[in-house]
């Protein structure tokens, strides 16, 4: 069988880091904090268990933000590339970048999350469910097409 396993690492390589699959979840965020915090329109995350993580080099150059009152993003200190965030209200799984991973996962992006929040010059014509509301996964009253 195929290697369970999927590297990962930031721009400069000072960070290396592995998961295991399978994950739990892939979607495109669209929150306001993901966009001023990678400097792009919205980013890519998969979820996975936090027993499936593990951090191979670099955890004195991993700086931690604290970016909601639930919410810790984590970045390289070196070349600054966004690498994960960790949720209170999801203590046992690891959000990671999906861009940064070198090769692919076992699921496509399955939805888009806080779509409302999303960037003026989106458009999402991809199919896939466009959610959002105060936690990102909700139904979305009127479809903001
Ligand atoms: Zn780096
Ligand atoms: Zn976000």
């Amino acid at each position: 069988m195929s290697d369970t396993r999927v590297a990962g690492s930031c721009l400069c390589g000072a960070i290396r880091f592995r998961i295991a699959l399978p994950t739990l979840f892939c979607g495109h965020c669209h929150c306001t904090i993901c966009q001023r915090s990678h400097g792009a329109a919205f980013v890519t995350w998969f979820a996975v268990p936090r027993s499936q993580f593990h951090l191979e080099t670099g955890e004195t150059g991993l700086v931690r933000f604290r970016s909601s009152d639930h919410g810790t993003r984590s970045f390289c200190g070196r070349c600054g590339s966004s690498l994960f965030c960790e949720s209170s209200r999801h203590p046992d799984q690891v959000d990671v970048v999906l861009a940064n991973m070198e090769a692919p996962i076992d699921r496509p992006p399955e939805a888009h999350l806080y779509f409302d929040d999303r960037a003026a010059w989106v458009k999402a014509d991809d199919g896939l469910p466009r959610l959002g509301g105060g936690t990102g996964p909700e139904p979305i009253a009127r479809d903001v097409a």
